[in-house]
This record gives C-alpha cells, structure tokens and sequence, in this order.
C-alpha cells in the first residue's frame, strides 16, 4: 500500500488518520469524521445515561393528558380537567426550575421564587369520592400519560417512626422500587395515597399521649409531601441505627390523596347554611344543584380530623361522584383493558367468540350499583359468571353468549352454548 498523505488526501477531523486508512469517511461541509470515529460516539452516548429532561420528555399538554385519562377513565368530566391542568403545571414547573438551576434554592422545601418574586409552588392534589370510582385508576393513569414511576400506599397501615406499622418512609421506597432504583426518576414520581380521610385526630385537643394513627402521621406525610429530603432503607422494613440509607429529595414527587369522605355533603350543607335531608344522587331541585357546586372548602376537611398543615399542601381538589348505571356499563366494555375485552380475548385464545348482549352488560351494571362498591362490583359479578364457563373450556362451540338471563339466573353461558348448539343438531 502506498502512503498517500500527502496534503491532498482528506482525513478524519476527529482521530486524524487520513482516509486510505479508514474503512469509510463521512464527508461533512466543515469536516469528516471516520467510521471507526462514528462507532466510538455511538458507543459512548448509549452508555451515557439520559438527563431528567430526557427522561420526562415533552410535557404533554392538558388536552393530551385528559385524552389519555378518557382512554382509561369513564366519567368524571370535571375531575379529569382539573387533574390534567395541574399535572400539566407540576411539570412544567419542574422543568422550568431545571431549565435555571443556578438561580435556583434546591434546599428540601423551599419555594423557587422568580426575579419577579412570582412563586412556583407544588400543589398535589386531593380527590374525594365513593369507593370504586376510580381515584386510584386516575392517580394510576396519570403517571402512565407521563411516563413516571407510581406507587400506591393505604394511608390507614402508616404510622409514625418507631410504632408497629409502616414508616411513611415506606411509601417513598416503593416509589424507587417502581423506578428500579433509579432515583432520578424517582424523584419526579407520582404516589397516591389512599384512605387520608381515615387518619383523622381522634378528637379536637391534642392529647398528652401522642395517638399512633392520627396526628403523628399526619405530620410525618406533611414533611415528605410538601418536600424533604427522606432517608429510605433500601430493603424496606423499620429503622435501625446500622442502616445504609438511599436519601431521596420529595420537593418533586407529586402526591395525590384520596378518600372518601363520608357525608361530605351534609358538612358542606351545614357549612353554606342549607338542610339537605336524603341528599340524592341526581339533583332534583337548585338547591341541590346549587350545593353539589359549591366549593369544597379547607375547613370542611378539616373537620375530618385532617391537620390545617396538610390541607394546605393539597390546594388542588377534584370531587368523583358515585358512578350511575349507565357509567358502570360503559366501564365493562369501553376503557382500552375493559373487563369485558380480557375476556373476550381470553375466550378468543380457545378459538370461541363471546359475545355480551347490551342486556347482559345493563343487568352486571344493576347488581354492581346494589353492591355499592362502584366499578369494583363488576369484576367481582364477572369473575363468579365465568368461572364455571372457563373451567369447561375448551368447548367445541365457535360463539359463547352472555345474555341477560344467564347474568340473572347465574347459568353458565358455555352450558348454554353446548345446550343451543344440541338443540339445533336434534
Ligand atoms: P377507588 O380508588 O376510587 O376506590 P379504583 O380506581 O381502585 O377506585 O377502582 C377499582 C377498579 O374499578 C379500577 O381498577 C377499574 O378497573 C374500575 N374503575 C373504577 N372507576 C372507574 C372509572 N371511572 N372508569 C373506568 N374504570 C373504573
């Protein structure tokens, strides 16, 4: 081989070698690099590990996040608005506060405030509603719409360091398990907290002796939710002094609360002056109407026991009213992983068809609505319908009919398909 590099041969501007040494030689307009060049870049930013902003990516906007709810969520127009305007603001306030780090406080707590002296404050969320409308299908979908790690956690099981029960810590290690332990995206989670209306003060004074379940959690909730820097055994499980810890920063992590909030109306009535006896799923007159609008107010929670403190960190409230008859048949077939498609793929797998009659779906609706425990009922009501059907299968039958008689009577619909099919072979 002759060496030709001489001054007219091009070479790679990265490594130097000239291109009768390389395989190949990308020719830019200002310089070229070589493959071998290229391959090395290559390798390097795949090993390198995406920023937060890369991680979050794009905010979607509101209107992208209520559609992703709708794809998952039946009802709840309002709920889902306001949820998606303030998931919408806690992450482009996130992003806005990566964008300027320098001028930024990052100690746990603290406000970001402008040049203007406009704060960006955190507002996690608190939804109120009956069991089984979907408070924690929302929480749930909303991480999904955002990409970020989500965690779930009954705050009935939580107790305050060094009671038997769960630390608050707790919450936040299942946070990074979600996040496999990647604290970044931990850090820009989601968790949802369940059953906050059940850890009120037991009573009005403060007692001497400290309740387990009441104030004490609360003030623990308080510091992680309005942000602090939470020292996670990394196991789980309670404190010890020898303990390793993982310190994750909360000031980012966006809590939502949920609870129900027995005779919430009846205390905002009383509150607005109004005597609402039997107050009615469907408001009949405008004084009903009037009160199901009005504003839900930071005294009317804390009446629940819930400390002044915490419900000032959970500004934004979103109500979820009981789901009709209509919503729960509607849930059964629509959502993307409805009840009814499971198993209608399910079936499809054993080559049979099952097919469920409008009827069918109204009749599960009506037995879910006497169970008053929301959409929960209908899983309950199909999975006894299905059992007997699945435990028969495969079935030399190509359609399977769920019809209203057999919800009604419990029969079990691949009986009734073998019985059909016998009827017309005789
Ligand atoms: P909550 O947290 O309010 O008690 P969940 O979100 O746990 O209720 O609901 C239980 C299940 O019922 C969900 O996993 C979902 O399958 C179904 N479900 C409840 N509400 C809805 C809804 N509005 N739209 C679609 N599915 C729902």
């Amino acid at each position: 081989m002759t060496d030709k590099t001489d001054k007219q041969e091009l070479k790679c501007n990265f490594c130097g070698r000239p291109q009768s040494r390389v395989k190949r030689l990308i020719i830019g307009n200002s310089a070229n690099i070589c493959d071998e060049c290229i391959r090395l870049s290559a390798r390097y930013l795949q090993s390198e590990k995406p920023t937060v902003e890369e991680e979050l990516g794009e905010v979607p906007t509101p209107r992208e996040i209520r559609r992703k709810l709708d794809d998952y969520v039946v009802g709840h127009d309002r709920a889902k608005k306001i949820l998606a305007v303030a998931v919408y603001n806690h992450y482009r306030r996130i992003e806005h506060n990566l964008l300027r780090p320098a001028r930024r406080d990052f100690s746990p707590g603290a406000v970001q405030e402008d040049d203007d002296g406009v704060e960006l404050e955190k507002a996690n969320i608190l939804l109120v509603g009956p069991t089984g409308t979907g408070k924690t299908l929302l929480a749930r979908t909303l991480a999904r719409s955002l990409n970020v790690p989500f965690a779930i956690a009954d705050a009935t099981t939580l107790t305050e360091a060094g009671y038997v029960g769960e630390d608050v810590e707790n919450i936040i290690l299942k946070l990074v398990q979600a996040a496999d332990y990647n604290i970044e995206r931990a850090q820009h989670g989601i968790v949802y907290i369940d059953e906050i209306d059940k850890i009120g003060r037991k009573t009005d004074s403060p007692s001497i002796t400290r309740d387990v379940s009441g104030e004490g959690v609360q003030q623990a909730l308080l510091k992680i939710i309005e942000g602090t820097v939470a020292a996670v055994p990394p196991q789980g499980g309670r404190k010890h002094p020898e303990q390793k810890y993982i310190y994750i920063d909360t000031t980012n992590i966006l809590f939502i609360c949920g609870g129900m909030f027995h005779d919430l109306d009846q205390i905002i009535a009383r509150r607005v002056g109004r005597n609402i006896i039997g107050f009615s799923d469907e408001p009949h007159t405008d004084k009903e109407r009037e009160l199901r609008e009005a504003r839900l107010e930071p005294e009317d929670l804390i009446k629940y026991g819930l400390i002044p403190e915490l419900v000032g960190r959970l500004p934004v409230t979103a109500r979820l009213r009981e789901l009709d008859e209509d919503q729960l048949a509607t849930i059964l077939t629509k959502p993307r992983n409805a009840l009814v498609r499971q198993y209608q793929r399910q079936f499809e797998l054993e080559g049979v068809e099952l097919e469920v009659t409008r009827g069918a779906l109204r009749e599960i609706a009506g037995e879910a609505m006497r169970r008053k425990v929301g959409a929960r009922g209908l899983r309950a009501i199909l999975e006894e319908l299905m059992l007997e059907a699945f435990y028969n299968l495969p079935v030399p039958v190509k359609k399977v009919k769920l019809t209203a008689r057999v919800v009604r009577e419990r029969l079990d619909p691949v009986a009734e398909a073998l019985k059909e099919r016998d009827r017309k072979v005789g």
